[in-house]
Order: structure tokens, then C-alpha cells, then sequence
């Protein structure tokens, strides 16, 4: 009888490979509710040795390897759809150093988001990127997605901050990419081409990553509109102001009704667009730059501007914000939500195209998302029992929604990646030769299609 490639692993790596059905069944999970893929075998690897052991063996036997961190891709990147073998790093949770002369961090790739910024502030320093996933994403997952978040308005995403990459090839070598100095242009950058291609390359085992200064103070505020347009003419304004919060949040009616009840801070009725908006900076210029933010929301139409000063107050604001996503998953039988980016001029046109594709394909609609740098999250919601129907016409809604976004000089995701959800849709974006030059550098990296198959690429026509 032939070997499994279970016991193929567990005879090189013994205890680190799970095996029972029970254990492997949350590894065929994660948060894109697009199903349950369960692998045949998971290695939790402790060292970068370990990983090369894992890709050569299943090079090797031609299994697949999905990578995964976490495991809250909204995508499906860490669903093993063929199969075979999830690399999980959830054991890797070292930070190797924080190196506050040269403001760097260097980390394992299975390290909890939040617990780096957590360290990295205590030291005062600062690590931007801020996935609304903070506490239970990690590191690597951050990388392979290029995550961003709202602070990404003013900072940028993590793409900004990785200055170097280990990474083990399927074939099992290993490339260090990058470098510790801020700058750099020595040659094509591989790094650069690591970070977003969704575990589909190579296996990252290290990360050096760049820090900036701690801010000295933060400031919030909120600002209710009559609707979602005129919301999105006020990001406009600011933008024209030369005024440039860190966070500029957007809620549309809908997800504030969603999350009215409860709320610290009292909606006002009939509010059908809202900015939540956060500066940080010198605290003796904050003040007058918050006051500077309301006054352009006042001069665009708010019908209420309310501004938070202290932590207690700012947290208040946020609160209602966080809840959105959870809220809408529990009032609705279905929930669907792509997370296009647009323009930032184009956004008040969106809204309104957004509510003329839910109205023509009898669906709800609920926006949200990162306002400033045009990042919106459109959700889908119907109530109706009939699942299979719904789900056509949320996919006729969908191919509504991404030719809306890319006529107007958008891309199909702003930060949550292509994965097994939109890869179909890549078509859409992207001219055949694009395509043929991306299928050309998956080739190069991974000759025998086994990282992480079926994901981002669409299957060649
Ligand atoms: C409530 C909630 C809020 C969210 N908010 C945001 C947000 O604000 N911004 C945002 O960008 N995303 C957000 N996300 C999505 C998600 O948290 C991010 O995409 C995150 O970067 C995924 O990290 P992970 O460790 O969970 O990765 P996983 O889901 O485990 O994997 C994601 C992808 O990364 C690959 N991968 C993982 N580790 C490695 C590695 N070491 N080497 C190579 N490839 C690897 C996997 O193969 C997969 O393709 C949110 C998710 C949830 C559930």
C-alpha cells in the first residue's frame, strides 16, 4: 500500500503533523465563508528548517501546500481547495528583536498583529498597518495579503513597512530578499512581488519590518450626513483642504441602523452617511487640525459633528464602527461583501450606483470601509429562503458592482486580495497579456503548480 503523505510527514517531523479528522476540520475553514476544504494533513512547523522540510517533501510527492497564518482571510487564500497539505504558522510567534536605533522589527511570520504594535508602542515606537483583524490575524497573512486597514489612509499599507522577506521556495530553497537600510533599488524587487501574491510563491518564514515614531496624541471625531453621497463629497473636501486625518472611516445608512441600538454615541435620525475621522499627531496642533476637519464636515451639510478628545471618548466613537461587519451577518439569512476600491472622486457616483444594483437585483444593500482612500466594503444582504436564487443574484450583482468599479479606475480589492473569491473576476481587470506575464512568474517560483493552487490566477482559457 502506498504511504499517505500524512505519514510521509509525521515519519521526517513526528508531533508537528496532525493527522485525526477531527483536528484538520478548522484548517478547511476561514473567514470567507466559501466552505470547508479540509486538508489531509496540517504541519504546525516551529522553525524555518522545518518549513523546507515540509514544501521538499511534498514537491517530491506532488501534494499541494497551502500556506496559512491566521486563518481570518476574507478571500479564501488559506482554503486548501485541492487538497493536501495546510503549513500552518501559528507556531511561529517569536519577535526576534525590535531594533529602536534603526527603528525595525524583525519577526516570525506567526505573529499576532496586535501583540507587534503592542510591543513596538511600549518601546514608543510605531507599526502602522491596523487590519480591523489586529488581535487574531497575523503577521505573514499581513504580508501575502498586502493587508491594510484604516489607518492605511495616512500610512499606507504593508506594503510600506516590509523591508525584507526569508522565504523557502517549494523546491525547498531559501532566498533572503530585501535589506534592513530604509532605502533601497538594488535590482528588480523581489520583495516587493512577495507581498500580496497570497501565499502563492513562496512560504515567508522571517519579516523585517520598518517602525516610525510613536504618535504623541490622538483625536476623533464623527460626522453624521444626510446620506452617503454627501458623506463622500465631504472625504473630498478634506482631501482638497490639504487636511489629512489618519483614519477616515465611512458608515452608509444602512450600517448605521444596523448598529444604532446600543451605540455610546446617539446617530441622529435619518443619518444616511457617516465619517468617523481620527488625527494624530503633535498634541498642541491637534485641537485646532480636529476643529479644521469639522468645519469642512459643517461646510459640506453635517447635520452633526461631534469631536473626542479624550481616549475614553475617541474608544466610544469607534465602538459602533467595529460592530458593523457582525451586525449585518446576524440580522441577514445572506450576507455577501467585496471589498472594491475606487478613486476617492468617484465615490459619492458609487454610492448611488451601489443603491441602483441592489434595487435592480432586488438585493440589501449596506456600505462601509475606508473612506479616505476610496476602500469600500459593499455588502449584499437578502432575507429571501431561497438560498440558490440569491446566490445567482448576488453574483449577477457582483459583475454589476466590479464593472461599475474598474469603468471608473478601480481594482477588485482594496486590501482583503483575490484568493478563491474574485479570481474569476480577474479577467475583468486585467488584459490577457498581464495575466500571461503574472501565470509566467508563478511558473518560475513554483514550476509544478503545488503552492497554494487554485488561487488568485484564473484557470487559463
Ligand atoms: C473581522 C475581520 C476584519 C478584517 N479587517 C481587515 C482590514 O481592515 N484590512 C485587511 O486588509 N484585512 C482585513 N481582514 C482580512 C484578514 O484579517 C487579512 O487578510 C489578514 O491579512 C489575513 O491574515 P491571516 O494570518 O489570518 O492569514 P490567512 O487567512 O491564514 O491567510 C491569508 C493568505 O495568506 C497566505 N499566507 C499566510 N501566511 C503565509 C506565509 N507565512 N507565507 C506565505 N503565505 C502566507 C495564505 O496562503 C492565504 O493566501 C479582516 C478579517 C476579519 C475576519
Amino acid at each position: 500500500m502506498s504511504r499517505t503523505i500524512g505519514s510521509i510527514l509525521e515519519a521526517a517531523l513526528g508531533p508537528l503533523v496532525v493527522t485525526e479528522p477531527q483536528s484538520l476540520e478548522p484548517y478547511g475553514r476561514d473567514e470567507s465563508s466559501l466552505g470547508a476544504f479540509p486538508p489531509e494533513a496540517v504541519v504546525r512547523p516551529t522553525t524555518p528548517e522545518e518549513i523546507r522540510i515540509v514544501l521538499r517533501l511534498c514537491a517530491e510527492h506532488r501534494v499541494p501546500v497551502t500556506p496559512r497564518g491566521a486563518g481570518t482571510g476574507k478571500s479564501g487564500g488559506a482554503l486548501p481547495v485541492h487538497g493536501g497539505v495546510v503549513l500552518s504558522t501559528d507556531q511561529m510567534q517569536k519577535i526576534y528583536e525590535i531594533d529602536e536605533a534603526n527603528r525595525l522589527a524583525v519577526v516570525e511570520p506567526g505573529v499576532i498583529t496586535g501583540a507587534l504594535q503592542q510591543q513596538v508602542e511600549e518601546a514608543g515606537l510605531f507599526y502602522p498597518p491596523d487590519p480591523a483583524s489586529l488581535d487574531t490575524c497575523s503577521l505573514g497573512g499581513n504580508v501575502a495579503e498586502n493587508a491594510g486597514g484604516p489607518r492605511a489612509y495616512r500610512y499606507g499599507v504593508t506594503r510600506e513597512y516590509v523591508l525584507g522577506l526569508e522565504v523557502a521556495l517549494m523546491a525547498g530553497d531559501r532566498l533572503v530578499l530585501g535589506r534592513r537600510s530604509p532605502k533601497g533599488v538594488s535590482g528588480y524587487d523581489l520583495t516587493a512581488l512577495m507581498v500580496g501574491s497570497e501565499g502563492t510563491l513562496a512560504v515567508v518564514d522571517r519579516i523585517t519590518l520598518r517602525l516610525l515614531p510613536k504618535p504623541r496624541a490622538t483625536a476623533a471625531a464623527i460626522a453624521a450626513f444626510d446620506d452617503l453621497a454627501a458623506a463622500g463629497r465631504a472625504v473630498i473636501a478634506m482631501t482638497r483642504s490639504g487636511l489629512q486625518p489618519a483614519v477616515l472611516e465611512l458608515l452608509d445608512g444602512a450600517s448605521v441602523d444596523h448598529v444604532r441600538q446600543g451605540s455610546a454615541y446617539r446617530f441622529p435620525e435619518g443619518a444616511g452617511g457617516v465619517l468617523l475621522l481620527e488625527l494624530d499627531g503633535d498634541p498642541e496642533r491637534l485641537e485646532a487640525e480636529l476643529a479644521a476637519c469639522a468645519e469642512v464636515c459643517e461646510a459640506c451639510g453635517a447635520m452633526d459633528v461631534r469631536l473626542a478628545t479624550d481616549e475614553a471618548q475617541r474608544r466610544r466613537l469607534w465602538e459602533a464602527r467595529r460592530r458593523v461587519s457582525e451586525a449585518l451577518e446576524a440580522a441577514h439569512l445572506h450576507k455577501t461583501s467585496d471589498d472594491i476600491a475606487v478613486p476617492v472622486g468617484e465615490m459619492p457616483d458609487t454610492a448611488t450606483r451601489i443603491a441602483e444594483i441592489g434595487e435592480r437585483h432586488h438585493l440589501l444593500t449596506a456600505v462601509f470601509g475606508h473612506a479616505g482612500d476610496g476602500n469600500l466594503h459593499v455588502n449584499l444582504l437578502s432575507d429571501d429562503d431561497d438560498a440558490e436564487d440569491v446566490a445567482r443574484r448576488f453574483e449577477a450583482a457582483r459583475v454589476d458592482l466590479f464593472h461599475h468599479t474598474l469603468h471608473v479606475g478601480g481594482t477588485l480589492s482594496g486590501e482583503h486580495g483575490i484568493g478563491l473569491s474574485k479570481r474569476k473576476f480577474m479577467i475583468l481587470e486585467h488584459a490577457p497579456q498581464e495575466l500571461e506575464m503574472m501565470r509566467a512568474i508563478k511558473k518560475l517560483w513554483d514550476p509544478l503548480n503545488l503552492l497554494n493552487p487554485g488561487k488568485l490566477l484564473p484557470d487559463p482559457y
